[in-house]
């Protein structure tokens, strides 16, 4: 099921989304929220008549560096021996269609498409064989990054962490095999980044073991599992889209900070 979060006259809802074809997408609204047990009211709207959001809203983003191995190397680093996580804080999320801003203090924002992991209930020191019992679902994520104040600034919290660097969307599939998809980005249509989710080099059980033995995650949490080769700068007046098999596309533009 792909669930769906999002306003219409002022409300906020969510939404299980029915239909293949772009333009007729339909939003069945859900009665309660997704991640206790739910019913679909049957109401339907589409989902041209609404304004789609975050399709959650995560009390943290935990994102996972050089988890590709292509990727470190195109970044002239070694491959971690074991995962390395750095947070992204929820200020930072924004939805499908919202605006990427180029903050002032960069001149190198960088794309990165990457694979994001739901968390579905709350959890802590999940073993390995329990680690699909704690993921709601998947969506599509771009871990927008200041190169060059990474590169200059020992922790990345400004570089990763910046207002609008963590679009997610569209939705979250729940059920889906996230073990060898497909991941490819676009900027203007051009293809800069195209992987699949089988050449990570710790699975998505080793970071949640990894990152719950550290902390409690809640419903609502988002885990980024890291990007393939292929990064690159992003331009005021850009349009960058990361797509998923089986998931969908996530399109933001970048503009300005006003
Ligand atoms: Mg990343």
């Amino acid at each position: 099921m792909r669930i769906a979060r999002f306003s219409i006259d002022g409300n906020v809802a969510f939404g299980a989304v029915e239909g293949e074809k772009q333009d007729e997408l339909v939003l069945d609204i859900i009665k309660g929220i997704p991640f206790a047990d739910f019913e679909l009211s049957g109401t339907k709207v589409p989902v041209s008549k609404v304004r789609l959001l975050p399709p959650v809203l995560p009390n943290k983003v935990v994102a996972f560096g050089r988890n590709y191995a292509d990727h470190a190397k195109e970044m002239g680093n070694e491959v971690p021996d074991a995962p390395f996580a750095f947070f992204k804080p929820a200020t930072s999320v924004v939805g499908p269609g919202d605006e990427i801003q180029y903050p002032s203090f960069s001149q190198d924002v960088h794309h990165e498409a990457e694979l994001a992991v739901v968390i579905g209930r709350l959890c802590r020191e999940v073993p390995r064989e329990r680690v699909k019992d704690v993921i709601f679902g998947y969506t599509c994520a771009n871990d927008i990054t200041a190169r060059d104040v990474q590169k200059r600034e020992k922790q990345w919290a400004r570089a990763k962490g910046f207002d609008t660097s963590c679009p997610l969307g569209p939705w979250v599939e729940t059920e889906l095999d996230p073990h060898d998809l497909t991941i490819q980005l676009t900027v203007n249509g051009g293809q800069r980044q195209l992987g699949r989710t089988s050449e990570m080099i710790h699975s998505i059980e080793d970071l949640i073991v990894n990152i719950s033995e550290a902390m409690t995650l809640l419903p609502g949490d988002v885990i980024l599992t890291g990007t393939p080769a292929g990064v690159g700068p992003l331009h005021v007046g850009d349009e960058v889209a990361v797509t998923i098999e089986g998931i969908g596309t996530l399109t933001n533009k970048v503009v300005k900070r006003g």
